[in-house]
């Protein structure tokens, strides 16, 4: 059991419950590489209203995304794209990419089992927020990103 983070905020998140999420990632890593999907590095899914999707992410792994990315490749919009996607449809942050960027791929074989992939480590995801003492809030990731920058812990440009 992790000690509760108390006041999630600005600076609060303990490297250890980054590390636990790490591990969690590592593990939904392992998975999806057992599935085997076939990625042909196109950029569909980090073009969210191009090919209809929305990445939705915790509180937790946006901490972290922000916590380990370089600095974003391109403006942050209200939810067409992902800042981290370079001129050449690439993540510039995988380090720390959330769960459902890890989790979801384009090929047509694997689709229909991406749910029964991700579903387990949502549940862990959510059980170390519980352990944590933050809340999930489970939403778009433009929206934390903008929370985030409001705090001043990312410094990107805003287009409408
Ligand atoms: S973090 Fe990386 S993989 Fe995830 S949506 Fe952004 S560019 Fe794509």
């Amino acid at each position: 059991m992790t000690e509760p983070a108390e006041n999630v905020g600005p600076g609060s998140i303990a490297a250890a419950a980054f590390a636990e999420l790490r591990a969690i990632y590592e593990a939904l890593d392992a998975e999806v590489a057992r599935r085997a999907p076939v990625c042909l590095l196109s950029g569909r899914c980090c073009r969210f209203e191009e090919y209809g999707h929305t990445l939705f992410v915790s509180r937790l792994e946006a901490e972290l995304l922000v916590d380990q990315a370089p600095a974003p490749s391109r403006p942050l919009d209200d939810g067409r794209t992902c800042p981290w996607q370079d001129a050449h449809g690439r993540c510039t942050a995988r380090a720390g990419r959330p769960l459902g960027c890890r989790a979801y791929f384009c090929d047509p074989a694997y689709e229909p089992i991406a749910y029964e992939v991700s579903e387990p480590f949502i549940g862990r995801l959510k059980e170390l927020g519980r352990n944590l003492g933050i809340p999930w809030d489970y939403r778009p990731l433009h929206q934390h990103l903008g929370r985030l920058r409001e705090e001043g812990r990312l410094d990107v440009e805003i287009v409408s």
